[in-house]
């Protein structure tokens, strides 16, 4: 057999396993040139991994796949960085340097930077800035939005509202936004705009937040209702739903981590016993990140070429929730649980190629890992040492805040990886509104219901 054909059925059957690359000891010029794809996307598959930078990335692969192993992120075909600055509210000309998850994504899904804090509107002129789902939606794509988070929370939030804070999460937290309340003639709170857009899958956390009580008396939940909702609150439910729209509420606030173990402290905290994290906590009424997943690309594909298909945003929550909290067992493990989610992507891709997949961090988070610290040389902030999988121990640092407080987000660039078409311009350093110029080129010229439907 020529030695074309052999790379190629290699090729291809590596694909199938979800191995986009081989490794670095073959000439990877023919499978890139092979990947390079300039047209429109069908199907639009966006994983972002909240605080998921570099030494988080190199932290759960260390500990779970080893050094030298490789996750499902680390397969795909084109890699870049993009940075994440945000802006100042009341100078938006000056940058802020650590972004929020809130201005993050509003960056990623507008294509304009915004100050921290804001949903999907401008720094001081809170004019509303229309997002990649409504563009999506308008050239009649099918939209899903899936989170471990609340539903209500700022990455998913972005997609679907248009809120002057983050915290306007549901009718009764509407404190910081007086001007977004329906009384007041704006659009009301997160949780009821997400069910305005009918958005065809929306499935995460925040129960809550959608039994609250409107103006008129009845809920969030009653509104989803009444606007056709099949609504979900368990693993076994979710299996069971056949139509869209479905709203999956499935913990009254943030979902349940899938990992446990102790949180970092102050040297010399367990260097001399490094522990191992424990896994398989979530409870088993909460469906994975992976079974949303399946289940979100089950309900939103047509299964028709030739046809919009689905745009479908999946978030893995709280490794940024759990860098905060110091607790490294539970950041690493949604890391892995989001990389499952990917390699499910990644193989719905592969049998779909005219599919657009992203995956990336909307920031970078405080774990550093660090050489193993002594009396005399060790980190000030908290840490923990942990046994790796392959055998070896590793030191985790957490230094952006004082101990007992929450640690904090860094301003550095972050990784973003692609594949299928449009995926060729995530390589290089890009910026995080690039994302939302990709995605555009990526939606397909289709009729659109209407040319002029919010600001730009
Ligand atoms: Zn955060």
């Amino acid at each position: 057999m020529p030695r074309i054909s052999v790379s190629l059925v290699a090729g291809l059957a590596s694909l199938l396993l979800g191995e986009l690359l081989d490794s670095q000891d073959t000439d990877r010029t023919a499978q890139i040139r092979h990947a390079l794809d300039g047209g429109t996307a069908q199907n639009i598959l966006l994983f972002f991994g909240d605080g998921m930078g570099d030494s988080e990335i190199t932290a759960a692969r260390n500990y779970q796949v080893g050094a030298g192993g490789r996750l499902a992120m680390d397969t795909l075909p084109f890699s870049g960085t993009y940075t994440t600055y945000a802006i100042q509210e009341q100078t938006p000309t000056l940058p802020e340097y650590v972004t929020d998850s809130a201005a993050s994504a509003t960056a990623w899904a507008t294509g304009a930077k915004t100050s921290n804090g804001r949903i999907s509107t401008t720094a001081l002129t809170d004019r509303d800035l229309k997002t990649i789902l409504e563009l999506a939606q308008e050239r009649e794509y099918r939209t899903g939005n899936v989170t471990t988070a609340e539903l209500t929370d700022a990455t998913p939030a972005v997609l679907g509202a248009h809120v002057a804070s983050r915290s306007c999460q549901g009718p009764d937290d509407m404190a910081m936004c007086p001007q977004d309340r329906r009384e007041a003639g704006g659009r009301g709170s997160i949780a009821e705009q997400l069910v305005a857009h009918r958005i065809d899958v929306l499935l995460g956390g925040g129960a809550n937040r959608f039994a609250q009580p409107m103006a008129n008396g009845s809920s969030v939940r009653d509104l989803a209702r009444t606007a056709g909702y099949r609504i979900a609150i368990s693993a076994n439910e979710l299996a069971l739903v056949q139509s869209m729209p479905v709203l999956g509420l499935f913990a009254p606030g943030n979902m349940n981590v899938e990992w446990a173990g102790d949180e970092a402290l102050p040297y010399p905290s367990n260097v001399k016993s490094p522990q191992v994290c424990r896994e398989g906590v979530r409870p088993a009424k909460e469906p994975s990140l992976e079974a949303m997943t399946i289940k979100a690309l089950a309900l939103l594909d047509r299964g028709t070429e030739g046809e919009a298909g689905f745009f479908l945003q999946v978030e893995g929550a709280s490794i940024d929730k759990q860098s905060h909290a110091a607790n490294p067992c539970s950041q690493i493990g949604e890391l892995i649980a989001f990389d499952r989610a990917i390699r499910v992507g990644i193989d719905f891709a592969v049998r779909h190629p005219r599919t657009l997949l992203i995956v990336t961090g909307d920031h970078g988070q405080t774990g550093q890992i660090v050489p193993m610290p002594t009396d005399t040389d060790h980190p000030i902030g908290l840490i923990s040492a942990l046994q790796t999988k392959e055998g070896a121990t590793m030191v985790l640092s957490y230094a952006t805040n004082v101990y007992h407080r929450p640690q904090d987000h860094t301003g550095t660039q972050v990784r973003i990886g692609a594949m299928g078409p449009q995926a060729a311009n995530v390589v290089g350093v890009i910026d995080q509104t690039d994302v939302f110029r990709i995605l555009s080129r990526a939606l397909e010229g289709r009729s659109s219901k209407s040319t002029s439907a919010g600001a730009r």
